[in-house]
């Protein structure tokens, strides 16, 4: 099963998709950690390239994020599915998907758009921290990690990232936003939208509820 977790930054894409893969054995692709990883532990040729866009908050050129998208997907962990988380954010990323997807006789099942306010989107980037090691998410009031500054899951360092600063969650959001009504359009019948205001469980139910074969 091929899943989408379509929302603006700071929706929850992250922390559903971890918990989602955890339940359903589905691979957690985010495009958004294979850039940091490109960019900041490996710091690669892609992650070269891909730093100044990723800085500035601005999408990564399509060629660049659909080539390492391709790739991701064929790994062995992906032949039954996965979970999409950030990718999509552009038409001709859908349209990559789709063509990538198809190649392999399979398709995009579920689409699910998790609705947040734009204010509340704010607030959850300003408060959230990130594993340095394993990019597991955390916020400093909804979802504290046990002990402060420590990932629960690996023991790693928790940081903020540099494009949650208030000036380039601006220009995230703005971006995001003009690119989010054309995938709505592009997937208009197939999308379900679910409530991402609620708590984190709230809304992995909901999910849930979406992806659960019927
Ligand atoms: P995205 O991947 O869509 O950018 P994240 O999963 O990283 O979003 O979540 C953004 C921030 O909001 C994190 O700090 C996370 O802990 C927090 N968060 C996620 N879901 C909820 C929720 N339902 N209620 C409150 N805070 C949440
Ligand atoms: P995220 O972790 O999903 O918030 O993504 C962080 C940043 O990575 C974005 O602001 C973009 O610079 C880049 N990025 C992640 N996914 C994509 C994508 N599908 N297309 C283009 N850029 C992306």
């Amino acid at each position: 099963m091929y899943v989408i977790l379509l929302g603006l930054p700071g929706a929850g894409k992250g922390t559903q998709a971890a918990n989602l893969a955890e339940t359903t054995g589905l691979s957690h692709i985010t495009t958004g950690e294979l850039f940091r990883d490109h960019i900041y532990r490996r710091g690669t040729e892609l992650g070269r390239k891909a730093k100044p866009y990723y800085e500035a908050g601005k999408l990564v050129p399509d060629e660049l994020t659909i080539g390492m998208l391709r790739e991701r997907i064929a790994g062995p962990d992906c032949a039954l599915g996965c979970l999409f988380d950030g990718f999509p954010r552009t038409l001709e990323q859908a349209e990559a998907l789709d063509e990538a997807l198809a190649e392999r006789g399979a398709a995009v099942d579920r689409v699910v758009y998790i609705k947040v306010a734009e204010e509340e989107l704010v607030r959850r980037l300003a408060g959230r921290w990130n594993c340095r090691q394993c990019g597991a998410v955390y916020h400093e009031a909804s979802s504290p990690p046990q002990r402060p500054g420590v990932c629960d899951r690996c023991g790693g360092e928790l940081y903020q990232r540099e494009d949650d600063k208030p000036e380039v969650v601006r220009q995230r959001l703005e971006v995001n936003l003009r690119e989010l009504g054309k995938l709505l359009d592009y997937y208009e019948g197939r999308v379900v939208e679910v409530d991402g205001q609620q708590d984190i469980d709230g809304v992995g139910r909901e999910i849930l509820a979406v992806i659960s074969p019927s």
